[in-house]
This record gives structure tokens, sequence and C-alpha cells, in this order.
């Protein structure tokens, strides 16, 4: 008997994922791949106008809804407000990412779920490129799914990605413009400089980024407040327009730095024509965003 497999590729809305299913998609045209988007319910705008336009180049994408397949009978809708509750208003951070637990891997597996049942062993294809550092994607060992990695196996790295996007008549979404990469607006990886972009772009989602640091007010109990900045940095502190230019001035002076090296290294051909927040984690000197993962930002 034929083995049952299900080929799927998740998108993040970045553009290594989105090169990825255009590349599987022209180069294995064969292969009948199931495209999904994890929409936590708190994705940037830019990002959804950039999945409609994936949409029309790659066909059908399921949007796996966190909100209602995290949804226990019962309990109404369970949106962050609520997972933010269960974790004893413990905002996520690095350190414990229950985030992406709940709100990306958790959809994710009851959509496949439905699959397995069906007798489906499930191909899940990453966007990983050959220039990266060894990283392993989503793995699991109770489920019957195999990761692949079809930028390692045909050496595509980092300055074929735009090349990819462009001849598909795609041009990279607009939020690489103020921030560096896809992923729920109040994401913690942020760094200042993108947060203060956030409440110049989106005031309204800054100003709710801000409510869930303010976790319970009616829970007495919790003793300490949270940050998505860190602890003793609260979103508010970037209101103030003097804290505001100290970030503006120290990002102008990475950039200045980085496009110094930059023109040097362009004359040895090292460099491609990155725009600004395309290039932020070079201009931090932090690989993938000092750890950012796979399954939100690829
Ligand atoms: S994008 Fe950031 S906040 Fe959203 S699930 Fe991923 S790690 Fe968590």
């Amino acid at each position: 008997m034929t083995e049952k497999v299900k080929h799927v590729l998740g998108l993040s809305g970045g553009k290594d994922s989105s090169a990825l299913a255009l590349f599987v998609k022209e180069t294995y045209p064969e292969l009948d791949v199931e495209y999904f988007f994890t929409d936590t319910g708190y994705e940037l705008p830019e990002t959804n106008e950039f999945i409609d336009q994936l949409e029309e180049k790659l066909g059908y994408i399921h949007r796996l809804n966190a909100r209602s397949l995290n949804n226990i009978e019962g309990r109404g809708e369970k949106d962050f407000a609520h997972l933010l509750k269960e974790h004893g208003n413990y905002l996520p951070s690095q350190r414990d990412r229950w985030c992406t637990v709940q709100m990306k891997l958790k959809p994710f597996e009851q959509w496949l779920d439905s699959f397995i049942k069906d007798g489906y062993k499930i191909k899940n294809y990453v966007g990983i490129r050959a220039d990266e550092p060894e990283r392993v994607g989503y793995m699991t060992i109770e489920k019957p799914i195999e990761s692949v990695f079809p930028f390692r196996e045909h050496g595509i790295v980092r300055s074929d990605i735009e090349n990819i996007l462009q001849r598909n008549g795609l041009e990279l979404p607009e939020y690489y413009k103020w921030r560096s990469r896809s992923g729920c607006t109040f994401c913690f990886y942020q760094r200042k400089i993108e947060w203060v972009k956030l409440m110049e772009k989106h005031p309204d989602l800054f100003e709710e980024a801000k409510a869930f640091e303010k976790g319970d007010d009616n829970n007495t109990t919790v003793g300490e407040r949270f940050y998505w900045m860190g602890q003793g940095q609260p979103l508010e502190t970037l209101e103030d327009p003097a804290v505001q230019k100290r970030i503006i001035e120290n990002h102008e002076k990475k950039v200045a730095r980085f496009n110094k090296k930059k023109r040097r290294n362009a004359l040895l051909g090292d460099f491609e024509g990155y725009c600004e927040f395309n290039e932020l984690d070079d201009i931090y000197d932090e690989a993938e965003g000092g750890g950012a993962c796979v399954t939100c930002y690829k």
C-alpha cells in the first residue's frame, strides 16, 4: 500500500517562508502542498495584506486561527487576555515563550491531527537557509511529522531570497520599512526602535500592548508587574520624547556604522542592497533576531 503523505508549509508573513513556498511550488510542481498561516489574532495589518498577496500567487492558504482553535468548550473566546490570566499575568518572554506554544504550535498540531487521524504522514517544509546556523525547526516525537529543509538541500542563501520574491512579482512586505520581522504586534523580540515605530505607525496596537502590561488590575494577589521590554521598563517610558530621541539617535548611529562597514565590504562584493529594517539583525549584530523562533518569523 502506498504511504499517504501530506505536505504542509507554514507561512509566517516573513520573507523566508514566503520565498520557500514559491520556491517549492516552482521546483516541485507535482507536490500537492497545503499552505497555512497561524493567525494569532495579533498580526500586523501589513502581514495580513502580504498573506493575501501571497495567496494570489500560491492558491488557498489555510488560516489557522489561534483564538478559535484554542477555544475550550464553554469558556468563550480564548484570546491573549485569557491566556495571560491563565499564566498568572506573566507576560511571555525569551525565557518563557508560552505564547508560541499556545498561539502557534497548538493550533498547528490540532490542524494536523485531522490528517494524522486519516492515516497521513506529515512532511513539514521549513525555510531555514543554507547560510544559517544549524536549527531544527518544529520537531515532535509523538506525531508522524518530518521536517524538510529545501533551502538547505538546494544551497539557497539570504541573497537568493529577494530574487525568488521578485521573480514572482512580489515586493517585500510593507512592515520591513519600519520593523525587521513579522510576528505578533506585541512581540518581545522587538528592539526599542521597533517599539517606537509601532507607536508611530499603529498607535492603537501600541496601546493594546501597553494594556497587557497592566495584567489584571483587579487581582490584588499580583504583586509584580511584567513588561514587554524587560523588568523596570514599561512601554509607557517610550512615550517620553527625550527617551524616543535617545533611541532614534542610537539607532541612527548604529545604521551609520553599519553602512560604513557595508560600503567597505560592498567593494569586495559581500553585501546585497537591503534596506535598513531588513538588515536590523546585522545592524544590531545579532544572528536571526537573537534566537527568535522559526515558527513565528521565518
Ligand atoms: S511572534 Fe513573538 S509574541 Fe507572537 S507567538 Fe511568536 S514569540 Fe510569541
